[in-house]
């Protein structure tokens, strides 16, 4: 059985072809510039030569088009017709609260991503775009959605509800939501099963560190807090996201720049972060690098990025009662044994300690633990397609 995974964007499309016999990547790519001049097709189709093509996409229908050629073209394809993809699973932003799950499309469930377009107004239409699109040139093939806020559902009140007057929560359901949490659902559930242990019982803090940033505290397998919010402004320090901080910066930034709300918004989520503090990127290789030739913006970016990670990992072990394991997923906390080692120091009163040779190691899944320490602090790698390929196939059949 194979399974097309849909990531929409407003101009851009990725996408992942899965043989879901073997749970591999037979071909994935990414359309970029549509309805923009110069649109083009990265097609990497495993085995075979990467290939770029340029070629006008008005929309995300013509866009579309072009990645089923693409994907059944005698020479750069993967399949012999469109006929083999037996279902569509597509990543979809805000399901609000009414989605808890994911959930095969429908009009109705349409309805429900459109309602959900204030809350998630630059990624739910773009992906609604993607979902028609497929619908139109892939009239007969299923499709699913997956939803990044889903996972976050089982949050309680005390977790979700902002200290605002109600009626906001009632009439405009102003609430956390939490993002990234097909990563989260991935990594807590592969956690129990790296450990051979049960979810129910576990503990687990994850730690998504990547353009985007994001934590969550995992008990018995599901979530009961996360640092994204609203929107995902909140929580950590980003790329380029300011994360955590007074509501009433904004309102006094409005007031003494003579700037509106929407632009002040615009400064918290593009030019803030670990670009807005060393003034010069929002790529976690760079700031390093000029940490090291001594810039103190850079070493000043650092350590705010590094001291939040390490002030929510404290609070999540408070709000479980303990904590069994800190797993570390995505961009930088895969790949970067630095930023690992500064996000635990320090943490050895409850229990956290990694030992530095393990560290260092490249590799996928690992424990990188130090002997002795009763907390696991493991390097998954997250793999959010492949959740959403399964959802995908479950729900398609059964
Ligand atoms: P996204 O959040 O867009 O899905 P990723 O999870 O792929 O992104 O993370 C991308 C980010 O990871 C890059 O912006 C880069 O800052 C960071 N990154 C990747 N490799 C490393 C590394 N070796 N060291 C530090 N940061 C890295």
């Amino acid at each position: 059985m194979k399974i097309l995974v849909i990531n929409a964007g407003s101009s851009s499309l990725k996408y992942q072809l899965m043989d879901m016999e073997d749970e591999t990547v037979i071909a994935k790519g990414l359309c970029e510039r549509i309805g923009i001049e110069g649109s083009n097709l990265q097609h990497r189709p495993t085995g075979k030569e990467q290939v770029r093509i340029e070629k006008p996409m008005a929309n995300h229908t013509q866009a579309i088009e072009i990645v089923l050629a693409a994907l059944t073209d005698p020479v750069h394809g993967v399949i012999s017709s469109m006929d083999e993809i037996s279902a569509v699973g597509h990543r979809v932003l805000h399901g609000g609260e009414k989605f808890a799950g994911s959930f095969v499309i429908t009009p109705a469930v349409m309805d429900v991503i459109r309602e959900n377009i204030p809350l998630g107004p630059l990624h739910n239409p773009a992906n609604i775009m993607g979902i028609e699109a497929c619908q139109q040139v892939m009239p007969n093939t299923p499709m699913v959605a997956v939803f990044d806020t889903a996972f976050h559902q089982s949050m309680p009140p005390k977790a979700f509800m902002y200290a605002i007057p109600k009626d906001y929560y009632t009439r405009l359901h102003v609430r956390k939501y939490g993002f990234h949490g097909t990563s989260h659902r991935y990594v807590a559930q592969r956690t129990a099963e790296f450990l051979g242990q049960d979810a129910k019982g576990l503990r687990i803090i994850t730690c998504h560190l990547g353009n985007g940033c994001s934590m969550a505290a995992i008990v018995d397998g599901k979530c009961m807090d996360t640092s994204m919010g609203l929107t995902p402004l909140e929580g950590m320090v980003m790329g380029t996201r300011s994360g955590d901080l007074d509501p009433a910066v904004v309102g006094f930034i409005c007031e003494q720049e003579h700037m509106d709300v929407q632009d002040c918004m615009t400064m918290l989520n593009k030019k803030s972060g670990l670009l807005g503090i060393s003034g010069f990127s929002s790529d976690m290789r760079d700031i390093l690098a000029a940490v090291d030739e001594g810039n103190a913006d850079a070493k000043l970016a650092l350590d705010m990025f590094v001291y939040r990670i390490r002030k929510y990992i404290g609070s999540y072990a408070a709000a479980m009662g303990g904590v069994d394991a800190v797993v570390f997923t995505a961009g930088i906390g895969e790949n970067n044994p630095r930023i690992r080692e500064l996000c635990v120091e320090g943490l050895g009163f409850l229990g956290i300690a990694i030992d530095h040779e393990k560290n260092a190691q490249r590799g996928g899944e690992r424990d990188i633990s130090a002997p002795g320490s009763t907390v696991r602090t493991l390097v998954i790698p997250t793999d959010e397609e492949l959740v959403i390929a399964r959802d995908t196939r479950d729900l398609v059949c059964g």
